[in-house]
């Protein structure tokens, strides 16, 4: 097995790759320090891919010294050459036991007794204007922490509440695949919105555990319980037509099934149907995932769908805010039509309120053909075919 190692004699050159941003910031040794790590412990058929399993990290520009002098670089490139260099194979990934076998772990830490992790990586993920921060961090959990793809996780953020007492955890939906965003089994990537509200004194609140997370710094150690949920698995079978409906966050279980199927390679597992994501946001500055999601389009362009509702800078047919839901009624005929296919399943997930928007529409489209809604989607939850996670 080959290793790479963060520093040394890789084709004979002494080198280290900095991003930019990470030159400016002072949690910068820190965070270099930790892609360091992680970069380290990946197996030999795991670095080739390494870089290509994050792009929020894969366009920051790097300072790269070697033999031939600075010059810049990004860490795909500098991935792509270190596999020239090291000899790396692109090797398909193997399913670890528990997802190949379909066992679902739950609980498997509890809040008397969490995993303690290490925060490996956290970048705000939208743009200034965004209305809130929304960070993508990486927790290592060193391979203690088996989870399916549409699981939760429990963190408990540091320090007490006002009488005294640890903090309760808070549940985030796992945005990476079981494989983690380094194909290692060893990590899990969360995207968290920062809580930040008026309350009715006109004083600021911010939340524990979201200012928490968007504020850690990489080498932080995490509790981490779970893992939770068993409601958002995604379906076993690979021509599955999968429609996915996220507001915000929502989008992480489908960040996961969507490098599942169409940025991994699995020896067992080959995804050969579609998914379709329906996305809502504020601001096209909190697009979140965007370039990821557009490049598995380019990719599997028959197979990827996606579909945004910009909620401020786009208005439905009647002048108001553009929800996913007015997305959805565009192609309101051709979801009701896939919904008649058997192994079409639907997935939900964000905000509480989008559940009862999307019954609203999907009421009027059933009744068009003499069905009722509420049984026929009793049906499909049956079926497991309909499965809905907001909160
Ligand atoms: P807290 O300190 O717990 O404060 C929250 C409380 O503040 C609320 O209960 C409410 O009482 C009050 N509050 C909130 N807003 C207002 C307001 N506008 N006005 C007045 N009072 C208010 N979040 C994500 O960001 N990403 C995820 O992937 C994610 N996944 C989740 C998955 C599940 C299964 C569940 C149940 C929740 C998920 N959440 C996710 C939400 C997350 O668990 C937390 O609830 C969220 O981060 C806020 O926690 P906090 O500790 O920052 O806020
Ligand atoms: P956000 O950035 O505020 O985006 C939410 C988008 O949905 C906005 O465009 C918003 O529009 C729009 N929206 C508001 N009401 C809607 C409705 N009734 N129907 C359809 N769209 C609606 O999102 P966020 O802050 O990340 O919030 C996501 C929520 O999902 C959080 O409450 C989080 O706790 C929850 N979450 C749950 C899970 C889970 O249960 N597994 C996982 C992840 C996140 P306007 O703001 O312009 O009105």
């Amino acid at each position: 097995m080959v290793r790479a190692r963060p520093r040394g004699a890789i084709g004979g050159g002494a080198w280290h790759v900095r991003s930019a941003a990470a030159i400016r910031d002072r949690s910068a040794p820190l965070e270099l320090l930790a892609c360091l790590l992680a970069f380290a412990s990946l197996p030999g058929n795991a670095t080739a891919n390494m870089f290509a399993f994050l792009p929020s990290i894969t366009s920051h520009r790097l300072y790269v010294s070697g033999k031939d002098g600075l010059r810049t670089s990004t860490l795909k490139t500098e991935s792509a050459r270190l596999q020239t260099r090291v000899g790396c194979r692109s090797r398909p990934a193997t399913l670890r036991m528990v997802a190949a076998e379909k066992k679902v772990p739950v609980n498997l830490y509890k809040p008397n007794d969490p995993l303690i992790g290490t925060c490996i990586y956290n970048k705000k993920i939208v743009g200034d204007d965004a209305p809130g921060d929304t960070c993508h961090v990486i927790i290592h959990h060193d391979g203690k922490l088996p989870y399916l793809e549409g699981q939760s996780v429990g963190i408990i953020p540091e320090g007490t509440d006002e009488k005294g007492r640890p903090h309760k955890l808070r549940l985030y939906s796992i945005a990476s695949t079981a494989a983690g965003d380094f194909g290692d089994y060893k990590t899990l990537s969360l995207v968290v919105k920062r809580l930040v509200y008026t309350n009715e004194k006109g004083e600021e609140v911010r939340g524990v555990c979201s200012n928490y997370l968007n504020d850690i710094k990489p080498g932080t150690p995490v509790k981490m319980t779970g893992p939770v949920g068993k409601e958002m698995l995604m379906p076993d079978d690979p021509n599955a037509t999968i429609i996915m409906l996220a507001t915000g966050t929502g989008i992480a279980p489908f960040r996961a099934f969507m490098r599942k199927a169409f940025v991994e390679k699995h020896a067992d597992y080959q995804f050969k149907g579609k998914m379709i994501l329906y996305l809502g946001v504020p601001t096209s500055s909190s697009l979140l995932y965007r370039d990821e999601l557009e490049e598995m389009k380019a990719n599997a362009p028959d197979q990827v769908e996606l579909h945004y509702a910009i909620s401020r800078e786009m208005k439905n047919k009647q002048g108001g805010k553009y929800y996913l839901q007015d997305a959805m009624a565009e192609r309101g005929e051709e979801i009701w039509q896939l919904l008649q296919k058997d192994n079409t399943y639907v997935y939900m997930c964000g905000l509480k309120g989008m559940d009862s928007g999307i019954d609203a529409f999907m009421k009027d489209l059933a009744a068009k053909d003499g069905v009722d809604w509420a049984t026929f989607k009793k049906q499909l939850k049956q079926q497991h075919r309909y499965n809905v996670e907001v909160y």
